[in-house]
């Protein structure tokens, strides 16, 4: 079967003319070079699809970075996977830089805290965190929090929407649905709520599986700090995706979750997708004409060791990150120090706005705004 985008089939004219693709479209008819090749009258260079100097360049990044209002790294991460031009790079920290969505919705990260390294999962969902994102402005269903479940192996997340009300059987029955259905059960379990908590849900959980054995499963009511990065950054996202739009975040929750499920993460150095899968889905720009080399059928011992490189790779970058985490955890904060004249971005938090006017998903940031005096290091007047 094959699928066509509008758009895509138009720019294959385009390479001719292109100022950096010319040549190489010449050269590789000529046979004269091997680091990209033809297919289907698409210049390729390895995986990438390269794309001549036209407005689809600009179309891809924000189609991949608007899935999730990613980071930089991430977002270029998503682009550079599947598409190739020499400007790439510049072009996605440009865009990212002025993507206004993105810079009202991102606070300021302090962390306070102590830092309690956890012991490093080895496989995917056998240690899973729980947590709640509570108090979001309620949707027409009347939900108004969200319970979020990441596995800690390959970071996968589901975000499941829930009240504040839900209590430990509901919740119990909700990662019934929707966890155990799709993952089995895991042996370790975090979560920022209390052991009373924890210790019902398990009960519950127990009784749904419907078995004599005896619950033995460990859980720990502890957070650790990379639990909490990973929800902070969720909530960063969250906050981009839903804009002004406070009512609507309830809808665009799936496409949060894929997003962040597709796109590397920072400490595995995988998608998700690709640690638990071997394979990462197709997004709507993947429903091209281009054959794409990821899909062929290979032996499956070739998918079997490819997961066990991917898995053994993700234990060792896991491990990394975390010693990184470690040592970077007792030395932040810099020094910034502003003058009269200079432009910021002022962080609105709770404490200085009355109370029911404070949102969790409202922009936080407003500006930018002049500094108009010192007061001293830390207090200016704008
Ligand atoms: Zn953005």
């Amino acid at each position: 079967m094959h699928t066509s985008v509008p758009g895509f089939s138009s720019f294959v004219d385009l390479y001719v003319t292109d100022p950096f693709f010319a040549k190489v479209y010449v050269e590789v008819t000529a046979g004269a070079r091997d680091d990209f090749f033809l297919s289907d009258g698409f210049l390729f260079r390895g995986f990438q699809l390269c794309l001549p100097d036209c407005s689809l360049r600009l179309r891809v990044i924000e189609e991949l970075h608007s899935e999730g209002h990613v980071g930089r790294d991430r977002t270029l991460q998503l682009v550079s996977s599947s598409y190739y031009w020499p400007s790439l790079r510049r072009d996605v920290e440009r865009f990212v830089e002025r993507c206004r969505p993105c810079q009202l919705a991102k606070g300021q990260a302090t962390n306070a805290g102590l830092y309690l390294p956890l012991a490093i999962p080895t496989q995917p969902w056998t240690d899973v965190s729980m947590d709640f994102v509570l108090g979001l402005p309620r949707t027409q269903r009347g939900n108004d929090s969200i319970f979020v479940v990441v596995d800690r192996f390959s970071k996968m997340v589901h975000f499941i929407l829930c009240k504040r009300t839900t209590d430990a059987f509901k919740v119990a029955q909700l990662f019934f649905q929707e966890i155990y259905r799709l993952h089995g059960l895991p042996t370790s379990i975090v979560s920022d709520r209390d052991t009373c908590f924890l210790s019902h849900f398990w009960r519950f959980l127990w009784k749904m599986l419907n078995t004599k054995l005896d619950m033995s499963t460990a859980y720990h009511p502890q957070t650790d700090g990379q639990t909490e990065v990973t929800n902070r950054s969720l909530g960063n996202m969250l906050q981009s995706l839903v804009g002004e739009n406070i009512r609507a975040w309830e809808t665009r929750l799936c496409q949060a979750e894929i997003a962040h499920n597709h796109a590397t993460n920072r400490s595995s150095g995988f998608s998700p997708f690709q640690v638990v899968y071997n394979i990462v889905p197709r997004g709507p720009l993947d429903l091209t004409t281009m054959p794409d080399p990821s899909r062929l059928h290979g032996q499956a011992s070739d998918f079997v060791d490819a997961l066990k490189a991917t898995h053994e790779q993700v234990s060792t970058n896991l491990s990394h990150s975390a010693e990184k985490y470690k040592s970077r955890a007792d030395s932040r904060r810099r020094e910034v120090i502003f003058e009269p004249g200079d432009l910021v971005w002022v962080v609105l938090t709770k404490d200085c706005m009355p109370l029911h006017e404070y949102n969790k998903l409202r922009s936080r940031k407003i500006g930018p705004i002049q500094v108009v005096e010192r007061i001293n290091n830390n207090a200016y007047r704008l």
